[in-house]
């Protein structure tokens, strides 16, 4: 899922955001309290062995928590790469055991890169800063199509590009 409307974000902010830091250790007490004081109250026999019951239980919070901590990771990551967070959001939630993440990671996007001349966070396939009007690739005056830097004809199109128009391969060289 791309959305390429909205790609500007914030870099310094941490990749695991408070909020799902909050709902992780949230979530890994209410998990224990949950195995320690709800659970054994509805069992009329001795369950299983303290140890066994210790492992269990501090497993099952630590995959509550850990669930959490991914969705927080995904919000943040998503949109570096220019794909909805929201919608990976839901997947990774929705989806049973992580399969969701495991997903979100086989099919995520390349780190968008930034403009030079104004720091906006840009996608490989752009031409152009969409916000300052930097020439970002170099690409052919008559056919628009991108084009190595040192390229002499437009391999779409024939065009001489030495002799091209703006935006031409030129620009790019500093010419
Ligand atoms: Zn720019
Ligand atoms: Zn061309």
């Amino acid at each position: 899922m791309r959305e390429t409307q909205n790609i500007a974000v914030d870099d310094d902010a941490r990749l695991i955001p408070m909020w799902s830091i909050v709902v992780a250790i949230a979530a890994f007490v209410g998990v224990e309290y949950y195995f320690w004081m709800v659970l054994p109250e509805h069992r009329h026999h001795p369950g299983a062995p303290l140890g066994l019951r210790i492992y269990f239980n501090l497993s099952w919070g630590l995959l509550a928590a850990l669930y959490s901590l991914m969705i927080g990771y995904v919000s943040k990551d998503a949109p570096r790469r220019s794909m909805s967070a929201r919608f990976w959001m839901m997947l990774c939630f929705v989806m049973p055991g992580g399969i969701g993440a495991v997903l979100y990671f086989l099919l995520r996007q390349p780190l968008v890169s930034r403009c030079m001349a104004c720091g906006t966070f840009v996608q490989s396939e752009f031409h152009f800063c969409p916000q300052c009007k930097y020439q970002l690739t170099a690409s052919c005056g008559t056919c628009f199509r991108t084009v190595r830097v040192t390229d002499q004809f437009c391999t779409c199109c024939g065009h001489e590009l030495g002799t091209a128009d703006v935006p031409a391969r030129l620009q790019v060289m500093g010419n």
